[in-house]
């Protein structure tokens, strides 16, 4: 046993002091305090040494079973789990020890020792209890899977997030779960990685007890005393269980995960759907399959550019972090855009002031704000404190008081400029001006400004509530207090910032453009729209580049396509003239119902998908790779990571590779560049490889 330091703490600190305990005196290890209340209940508060959040690692399990066999000999009344960070209960594992661990006998090592402490707390005889506040996600939620009651102060959050890194539960979560709630619900949990909230979780029966923490004492004291008695289980769950359904259920489940995830690219769904449906008549037997089901998975190259792909997200998030915060954003222009930047500035608790030069215009900003907000099941008394916070403002009086001005009207040098020369003399001395524009150079929308300083770029994707990436756009003139200021309001309001040069297109729609365009010039070759679509979707995008183009609206394509044209010489694309035939007829795509495809509401009618061409796939990923090796090399973007990190949040690039240049470079830099100059033989000059790559080679 680890030789254990017998600190006794005279006095708690005042942190445990608002958690309501009275532990008399505590003993600590590095990530558990533990100790005796006055009615010989043993608490274990985890403290994760050194972090402000707890995450789960062997050393964190090692040490519990060390506090297990310390206090059990005392025979104590019961025992409580609790974390002591205010930030909640457990995040769930610590990640790092996942990326490179591909060695799937170690990674059963440490999971069987996780197994076996879990296992230990679950078969005590006495009471356990996991209190839980905040977040209790991944390991953290097996981990009070594994405690007899779960009481949750009001506003806690579970999940299973594993699913997003290419993993399972791995802790004994598989089984726990789909024994306690319907296993339907838990393997949806698992499935999708969404959270549930308190009342949802009470609902499922996943907790046993939601409160207020000055409850908690008491909830305590009720379930030490066993006067809290697990729910049994309900009709739904009995009938989930019966075996001769399970098939069935099962088949539905890959049917649904199948649409999120093709199973060539992301097994970790499958395998836990097979999990269930093989063994969860046989709890001993599932725990086995699961540890080693998660340990291949680990070993696998999808989880491993997964886990990569949640690095870049904190990658990002970090270059937001140094910058004062917003209180009061105005925005100009109540469009697509406009309207829902500031309804979800509104969401994140900025007071947004919004104008237009037509009113209608942001009443219709306000009604779509208030759907968003329901839409996202946000309480009503929380709608009407976000509504309260987005003030309909016609004659823009806002602008004299925001931190930051957000300019969103149409894609206009002259106009945009018109509207700075009667805005800027009004901001305050202090705000940013910044401008969403897709395509237009910041040094041409700010050298009338009295102060270019404060101008950036904060290009929002659409639709805005769901594309988690801004990019935020430098200029020479650019502040360096502007640019700092304007990635941390990005990250402020729950966004990733990428920091990108004014260039044509930026980064994410100029990689885009050629993926588009390539279709065009499949289009014109007869290939159709959905053989093309189908052949970027078993690459693995999540929108084929027709489609794409469709949502995107035809009209703005071709905007972007001449623009990128004009000022790159790019070689023309075969098949632009067909486009410019359907912008002229009003053909703009998903908006007006008719663009390649015709449109339900916001559902493409697609027919069938053929076979496509062997290339196809290469023809329209990578020009994608090309033009990102080409804004490395005009310093556009200043590091790979944060190209694979905008194409993935902003594109959606395939998540499993790791992000474009993680695919070049699994892949090898000589092969794509070979297949670069094979496709230029076969269809021509547009394909010619970018002189970046020879500096990637060396
Ligand atoms: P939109 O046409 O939907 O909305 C523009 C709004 O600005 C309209 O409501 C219009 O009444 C208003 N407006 C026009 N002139 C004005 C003025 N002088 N003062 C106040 N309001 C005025 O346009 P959108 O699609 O929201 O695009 C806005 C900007 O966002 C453009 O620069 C566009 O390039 C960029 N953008 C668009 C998308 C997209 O997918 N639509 C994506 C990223 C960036």
């Amino acid at each position: 046993m680890r030789p254990l330091s017998r600190n006794v703490l005279a006095a708690l600190e005042p942190r445990e002091l608002e958690l309501g305990l009275d532990m008399g005196s505590s003993h600590m290890l590095r990530h558990w305090r533990y100790g005796r209340d006055g009615q010989g209940v043993a608490w274990l508060l985890f403290d994760r040494m050194g972090a402000s959040v707890n995450t789960i690692d062997e050393e964190v399990l090692n040490e519990l079973a060390d506090v297990l066999r310390l206090l059990l000999p005392e025979n104590p009344a019961g025992i409580v789990i609790r974390s002591a960070k205010r930030a909640g209960f457990c995040a769930g594992a610590d990640v790092s020890r996942f990326a490179g661990q591909i060695d799937p006998n170690e990674a059963e090592r440490v999971l069987l020792q996780g197994h076996m402490v879990l296992d230990a707390i679950s078969e005590l005889a006495i009471p356990t209890v996991a209190v839980i506040h905040g977040h209790c996600l991944g390991g953290g939620l097996e981990l009070a899977l594994a405690c007899r009651t779960r009481i949750a102060v009001d506003g806690s959050k579970f999940g299973f997030p594993e699913v997003l890194l290419g993993l399972h539960p791995g802790l004994g979560g598989t089984v726990r779960s789909v024994g306690l709630i319907s296993p339907v619900e838990a393997m949806t949990m698992m499935l999708t990685g969404k959270t549930v909230d308190t009342t949802r979780a009470r609902a499922i029966g996943l907790v046993d007890v939601v409160t207020q923490e000055r409850h908690v004492a008491a909830a305590i004291r009720d379930a030490v005393a066993g006067r809290i008695r697990p729910p049994a289980a309900t009709l739904r769950a009995r009938i989930e269980r019966l075996p001769a359904l399970r098939g069935l259920l099962a088949n539905r489940m890959r049917a649904q995960a199948r649409k999120r995830a093709p199973e060539a690219h992301y097994s970790a769904p499958y395998a836990l759907i097979d999990l269930w449906e093989k063994f969860s008549d046989r709890p001993g037997a599932m725990r086995n399959e699961e540890l080693r089901s998660f340990a291949a998975l680990l070993a696998s190259r999808t989880a491993q550019n997964l886990i990569r792909v949640f690095y870049l997200r904190e990658n990002l998030r970090k270059m937001g972090e140094a910058g004062k915060p917003m209180t009061h954003v105005h925005v100009v222009g109540a469009g697509a855009m406009g309207g829902d930047i500031a309804a979800w500035c509104a969401l994140k608790g900025l007071r947004v002031t919004l104008s237009d030069q037509k009113p209608e215009a942001i009443g219709g900003a306000i009604r779509r704000a208030e759907a968003l907000y329901r839409k996202r099941h946000m309480k009503d008394v929380e709608v009407r404190d976000a509504l309260d916070r987005l003030v309909a403002d016609p004659r823009g009086h806002g602008v004299a008081q925001a931190d930051l001005v957000i300019e969103a009207v149409p894609e206009n040098l002259a106009l945009k400029k018109a509207l700075y020369e009667t805005i800027e003399p009004r901001m305050k001395p202090s705000a940013l001006l910044a401008t969403n524009t897709s395509s237009i150079s910041l040094r041409d929308l700010g050298e009338d400004l009295r102060n270019p300083g404060r101008l950036v770029g904060l290009h929002f994707f659409n639709p805005v509530p769901r594309m988690e990436l801004v990019e935020v756009v430098a200029h020479e003139d650019i502040f360096d207090v502007t640019f700092s200021r304007a990635r941390a309001f990005v990250r402020q309001i729950d966004k990733l910032p990428a920091p990108v040069a004014s260039e044509p297109g930026f980064l994410v729609n100029r990689a885009l453009m050629p993926y588009m365009a390539e279709a065009l010039a499949m289009l014109a070759e007869g290939i159709a729209a959905p053989t093309i679509d189908a052949a970027a979707e078993a690459f693995g995008m999540p929108v084929g580049p027709v489609e794409l183009a469709d949502r995107v609206g035809l009209d703005i394509c071709l905007a972007v396509a001449d623009l990128l044209a004009r000022k790159q010489a790019t070689p023309p694309t075969p098949g632009l003239e067909k486009l410019r035939g359907k912008v002229a007829r009003g053909e703009l795509g998903m908006k007006t119902g008719k663009g390649f495809y015709g449109w339900n509401g916001d559902t493409p009618r697609k027919g069938r998908a053929g076979d496509p061409p062997a290339d196809a796939a290469d023809r329209l990923i990578l020009p994608m790779l090309n033009a990102c090796v080409a804004c490395l090399r005009e310093g556009v973007v200043a590091e790979e990571s944060t190209v694979d990190a905008a194409m993935i949040f902003g594109a959606g690039f395939a998540p499993f590779t790791g992000g474009p240049m993680h695919y070049a470079r699994t892949q090898g830099v000589e092969d794509i560049v070979r297949k670069l100059m094979e496709l230029v033989r076969r269809h021509g000059p547009r394909f010619e490889p970018d002189e970046g790559w020879m500096s990637l080679n060396s």
